[in-house]
């Protein structure tokens, strides 16, 4: 389903009381402050998950997400966190493909379709990420390759199982950089997907929420979220100040 979301993705980053600081000030000054039908998606380390969910409760816009899952369901996996114990806590959401786990854990395409498809089978809406390296945009290749990280993880879906997909483009030369795409690269390359999508799913595309990543902050949001083929964003660093996510969260 297509809706406009600010996810904030918190990465490694505050120990349990700076977790829960966060929380609690994005609650109040969310629910004060931000109108209309939009959600927001806090994806937090895994440890807090469960604290944090139970912190924003029911009956809010806000809504819980982790950062990452194995491909297997169970097992011998040490480290790991599955989808089914993701689900069996309730969270409704889960990043995969973040390009920091493309980078340096080696996620490539096809494992990337494994965690899709654990993910969907136990009812949480993947945040698949994609996006092209500074050297790739350079070289003028970003359209070839984000349609060909899509298509290698995303077109054995069917169209139903598509539509439970949220894509977030996140140029990875913008991501923790400063460096934001502008609005018109942002709407070139959203518009490039959804065509993509088009492509192999005729209107079901118009369903899907492509959110955009990469530097989002409080100044910005309002020119990305304006454009026809954003619906939101997913934001790294500004997540982790409640004032200025807040009013990312504002900016629809
Ligand atoms: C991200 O990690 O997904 C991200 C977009 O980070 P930042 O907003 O800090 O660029």
């Amino acid at each position: 389903m297509r809706e406009k979301i600010a996810a904030g993705n918190w990465k490694m980053n505050k120990t349990l009381d700076e977790a829960n600081t966060l929380a609690s000030e994005l609650k109040g000054m969310i629910a004060d402050e931000v109108k209309g039908d939009s959600i927001v998606i806090l994806c937090t380390p895994f440890p807090y998950l469960l604290t944090i969910k139970n912190l924003i409760g029911s009956g809010t816009r806000i809504k819980i997400g982790a950062q990452n899952c194995s491909e297997h369901e169970a097992g011998a996996y040490t480290g790991e966190v599955s989808a089914p114990m993701l689900k069996s806590l309730g969270i409704p959401y889960v990043i995969l493909g973040h390009s920091e786990r493309r980078q340096y854990f080696g996620e490539d395409g096809k494992l990337l379709a494994k965690k899709v498809d654990v993910a969907l089978k136990h009812e949480l809406t993947p945040i698949f990420c994609c996006g092209e390296p500074l050297e790739v945009r350079e070289a003028n290749g970003h359209e070839t390759l984000v349609k060909k990280q899509v298509e290698e993880s995303l077109f054995h879906l069917d169209a139903t199982a598509l539509q439970k997909v949220v894509i977030a483009y996140e140029p990875v030369w913008a991501i923790g950089t400063g460096k934001t795409a502008t609005a018109q690269q942002a709407q070139d390359m959203h518009a490039v997907i959804r065509k993509h999508l088009a492509s192999m799913y005729g209107d079901v595309a118009n369903n899907i929420s492509i959110l955009y990543g990469g530097s989002v902050n409080a100044a910005n949001a309002k020119e990305l979220f304006a454009c026809a083929d954003v619906d939101g964003g997913l934001v790294g660093g500004a997540s982790l100040k409640s004032r200025e996510f807040t009013e990312i969260a504002k900016s629809f």
